[in-house]
């Protein structure tokens, strides 16, 4: 299996079976309810943690949670604590619901405190950090490849956070000093203060994966400066970090350019899944390669709720085996760059019902395969019009479809009676 790898431009190959894949995706901040853009770095990363299992391999997958943020402390002045736990419960509720089973480990920041600090502390025994007035800074102009995975060159990197106490305006903070107003805080050889963003990744992922681990995975708009900085980190202390840089396109509402609150244009977690049902939702992903950005918006995802209701379809039917080499045909698909809107297009020129509830089942999507059992009171209506039918009562009939329909299923005649299917939704 092979993927897309942002750090060398090129499709990078995965170990042999059984591996071990390790792989590290990004989390939210917890501040609010979680948007939907979020999501999409948990769906493929769980997506791929099933197939890789499928395929046989040993996968586990790491997804963080950032609950100490400046984004916290603004949310929530004197109370950010209480905010982020609440907010890591609301991120776990609302992916859970998703159905694909949940991450190996989702370690918080807070946890790995002393971890981090210990990391700090090598940075600066080795000339990689520096501290001043209770801050830690890292030194970027010492790290040669620095700007390598976001595609600037070292002398021209863009500044970070600018302030008068850094050495150089690309250095990046490491530790921060607690202001006044921030309710969180540890201790630390610089004094009381919390940790940056961004060492807490390359901690987190390190203890939990090693060293060395095969994917690393997040949206690209993490590439810089998040993602350059955990390189910056890891590989000034020596360690090999991550083989494949794996970075998610963003999900774009229509007409505007990125999905985030700070736009204020952004559909919670919680309300795509509450308005559109995760069957859709999950299709809705399918139908867009993983490194693209992705169209959101009532279009796109009614277009997906027609393709589920199509998947749905085949197992109303009976089942036609399919040819010799299709499960292949998948396979391949999947393998080469995980290219799920391929798969899908080969999921929907099947007829075979196995074939497509084994394929179905990678993707969470296996509940396609199982017919919703129509309610006592909608089957009685069905069969009074099938009486009504068979003694001429055309208008009952027609009637009584119309009551069917208005239950919110369609009624249908099949050889040994009829069939009720729910009826999709209104728009
Ligand atoms: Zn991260």
């Amino acid at each position: 299996m092979r993927l897309s790898d942002t750090l060398t431009r090129a499709k990078r190959d995965l170990p042999d079976v059984p591996g071990p894949v390790r792989m590290y995706f990004c989390g939210p901040t917890v501040y609010d309810r979680a948007h939907i853009g979020n999501a999409r770095p948990f769906v493929i990363g769980m997506w791929l943690r099933r197939w890789l299992a499928a395929r046989g391999y040993d996968a586990t997958l790491v997804h963080n949670i950032t609950d100490i943020n400046d984004k916290i402390y603004d949310a929530a002045p004197g109370a950010s604590a209480a905010l982020a736990a609440r907010a890591s419960e609301w991120y776990l509720e609302d992916t859970r619901d998703f159905g694909l089973g949940m991450p190996d480990h989702q370690p918080k920041a807070s946890d790995v405190i002393p971890q981090m600090i210990a990391a700090i502390e090598e940075l600066i025994a080795h000339g990689y950090a520096y501290a001043v007035d209770g801050d830690v800074y890292y030194r970027v102009a010492k790290f040669d490849e620095y700007g390598r995975l976001s595609g600037q060159r070292p002398d021209q990197v863009e500044e970070q956070e600018p302030n008068p106490r850094k050495e150089d305006a690309r250095d990046f903070a490491l530790w921060k000093a607690n202001k006044p107003g921030e309710d969180t805080w540890w201790d630390s050889p610089w004094g009381r203060g919390r940790p940056g963003w961004h060492i807490e990744c390359s901690v987190m992922a390190e203890q939990l994966l090693g060293p060395a681990f095969e994917i690393h995975g997040g949206g690209l708009d993490l590439v810089f400066p998040h993602h350059e900085n955990e390189i910056a980190q890891s590989h000034a202390l020596g360690h090999p970090f991550a083989k494949v840089w794996m970075h998610n396109g963003m999900l774009r509402p229509v007409g505007h350019a990125k999905m985030s609150k700070s736009e204020g244009n952004f559909e919670t977690i919680r309300d795509a899944i509450d308005r559109w049902g995760r069957e859709t939702l999950l299709v809705f992903f399918l139908t867009g390669h993983w490194s693209k950005p992705i169209d959101y918006s009532d279009e796109t995802l009614r277009a997906a709720e027609a393709r589920a209701d199509s998947l749905r379809e085949v197992f109303r039917n009976p089942s036609e085996a399919a040819a010799e080499g299709e499960w292949n045909r998948f396979v391949a698909a999947l393998d080469d760059d995980f290219n799920t809107p391929e798969a899908l297009a080969i999921m929907h020129s099947w007829r075979d019902q196995d074939l497509l509830r084994r394929a179905l089942d990678v993707f969470g999507l296996a509940s396609l395969a199982d017919e919703e059992a129509a309610p006592p009171e909608v089957v009685e209506l069905a069969t009074r019009r099938q009486q009504a039918r068979a003694s001429g009562d055309f208008a009952e009939a027609d009637r009584l479809r119309g009551e069917i329909a208005g239950r919110g299923w369609t009624v249908r005649d099949v050889a040994d009676g009829f069939q009720l299917v729910r009826a999709p939704r209104a728009a």
